[in-house]
């Protein structure tokens, strides 16, 4: 057995589902746009290189990512689908790895750019380049006002192909700000249409901006949340039939019988209402379980929304308590979250059993790289591709 790979703890990915949520976002695209497939992170949980020879057999060719490092993973795994990375790469030996592996580098400043002539000229190859402006949302990118003198430079320097041109929405439930952001972008394109530029690929719309306003489409979308099963959050005009390829399952560890009145973790947090049976499941917050990302609440509304969820957690209330599914059915998770093992209360007659499999409700991209991603199709395991080196999980144990 392959003591690296950890059996207790998986994550399995539904292929089918990505497949589907793929086909439902294409029924989205105008004619001509092309599609942007977003695998940063880890492809959000699902295991970077697998999801995207996923998509790739599906036809999709052009992939993004937030950093090099990942792009060279998509590289080393044999895609040779052109890949975006969004952040600025900020040293010159992995802008000349970039160069030589023809992965897409995005311009946000007129550093950047300086750094990327300089080492394709070194290396006497052409870098292929996107350059980022800033509409907006304060992140990276030129500012619109000098977007069009970096995009001359980048088109006259025999040392570079400038493909593409993008901004990124701050707010896609705003109407009044977004139009705001496409307006300024629009402005810019149409300067350097005047001025005969050409840019091949113009793109600003992510998944919540798909859905909301289909007229920013431009040349290219570039799509991740919705590939990966889930709409984004807030109101849209449009629905899709999406399906979450992901679930985080583990193996009960130990149960037991223990009377009404037993305490039940740290600080005594919980004590049984009834005689239950309780089991141990090999996960805890290490793992991601019982972890929230935590920002600033946007507003007093966010501020009591998040309030109201607690107290509603608090009251045992159970949508709003952390809960496990065993067998197709819900069980409430008890006590504090330990650090790798987490408590739940199941009926005093069940038959739950040592080894028996629980889904846990662990978010995505929050699930740590390491564990194991199990691809399957149809509950069997799948497989993605002959080829390249994908890594197949032995499922004998299982
Ligand atoms: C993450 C990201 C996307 C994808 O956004 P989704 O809403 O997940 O589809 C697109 N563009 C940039 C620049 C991103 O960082």
């Amino acid at each position: 057995m392959d003591l690296s790979t950890n059996y207790d703890k998986w994550v399995e990915v539904d292929i089918d589902a990505v497949r589907n949520n793929l086909a439902q976002v294409q029924t989205l695209l105008d004619d001509h746009v092309r599609l942007i497939a977003v695998v940063k992170a880890n492809a959000y949980g699902h295991g970077l290189v697998q999801v995207a020879q996923i998509l790739h057999q599906q036809g999709v060719d052009y992939f993004a990512v937030s950093y090099l490092q990942e792009a060279l993973e998509l590289r080393e795994a044999g895609i040779e689908a052109s890949i975006l990375v969004f952040c600025p790469v900020i040293n010159d030996t992995e802008v000349q790895m970039a160069i030589e592996k023809e992965i897409t580098l995005t311009v946000t400043s007129r550093q950047d750019w300086e750094r990327i002539e300089r080492n394709s000229a070194r290396l006497n190859r052409k870098a292929i380049v996107h350059i980022k402006v800033d509409t907006g949302l304060g992140r990276f990118g030129v500012q619109s006002d000098q977007a069009e003198e970096i995009a001359r430079q980048v088109q006259e320097s025999k040392h570079a192909y400038l493909e593409g041109m993008y901004t990124h929405m701050a707010h896609a439930t705003n109407q009044k700000y977004t139009r705001m952001q496409f307006r300024r972008f629009m402005k810019l394109l149409q300067g350097m249409e005047r001025d005969k530029i050409h840019i091949p690929l113009r793109h600003c719309a992510n998944s919540p901006v798909l859905l909301n306003f289909p007229e920013m489409q431009l040349d290219a979308v570039r799509i991740g949340t919705l590939i990966s099963g889930q709409h984004p959050a807030g109101r849209f005009s449009r629905h899709l039939e999406l399906e979450d390829p992901y679930a985080f399952k583990t193996r009960i560890i130990s149960v037991r019988s223990l009377p009404a009145g037993s305490y039940l973790g740290y600080y005594r947090t919980h004590r049984l209402k009834q005689d239950a049976r309780v089991a141990v499941l090999p996960v805890g917050f290490i793992d991601g379980m019982a972890l929230e990302v935590a920002n600033r609440p946007s507003g007093w509304i966010d501020l009591m929304k998040i309030q109201l969820k607690m107290l509603l957690a608090y009251l045992n209330i159970p949508r709003f308590s952390l809960q496990v599914e065993y067998r197709g059915q819900a069980y409430p998770v008890r006590g504090k979250v330990f650090m790798q093992m987490t408590l739940v209360e199941f009926p005093v007659d069940s038959l739950v059993a040592v080894g028996d499999e629980v889904t846990v409700p662990i978010r995505k991209t929050l699930a740590s790289p390491s564990v194991s991603r199990l691809y399957v199709q149809k509950g069997e395991a799948g497989k993605i591709s002959a080829e390249n080196g994908a890594r197949y999980i032995d499922t004998s144990y299982l």
